[in-house]
């Protein structure tokens, strides 16, 4: 008779100050985000992964967390640090590419030619 909800992350029921949250789309998200850091050598998160990954549609929207669980898994700048850190032991000499390098001139294109409407046949071959 273990009817009672408890959070998919830590297996603990709502307490006091931390209540059960169930939303798919951020299970979805917390998904991404661990497949990410076990990607990145965060080995623990591999069991949580594997439960969200095995998570039908229907379990997903029934399940529940904390958000205090899920808030540091899903931690941008964490994931961030780790990529980086991962990054500096792969290949010391690769330059850095990050996401968040802004493309510059955006204002100074080329004049609009035959090449331009080829690119974008291109994508749709
Ligand atoms: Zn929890």
């Amino acid at each position: 008779m273990s009817t009672r909800a408890a959070c998919i992350i830590c297996h603990e029921g709502a307490t006091g100050s931390r209540t059960l949250v169930s939303n798919p789309a951020m299970l979805k998200e917390l998904l991404d985000c661990c497949k990410e850091r076990v990607a990145l050598g965060q080995n623990d998160l591999q069991i949580i992964t594997d439960r969200l990954e095995n998570l039908s549609e229907t379990d997903r929207a029934s399940a529940y967390y904390h958000s205090e669980c899920r808030k540091p898994i899903v931690n941008k700048t964490e994931i961030d640090r780790l990529r980086a850190k991962r990054t500096d032991f792969n290949s010391p000499g690769c330059s850095q590419r990050g996401p968040g390098r802004p493309s510059a001139e955006v204002g100074s294109r080329p004049k609009r030619t035959k090449t331009t409407q080829k690119a974008i046949a291109c994508m749709f071959a």
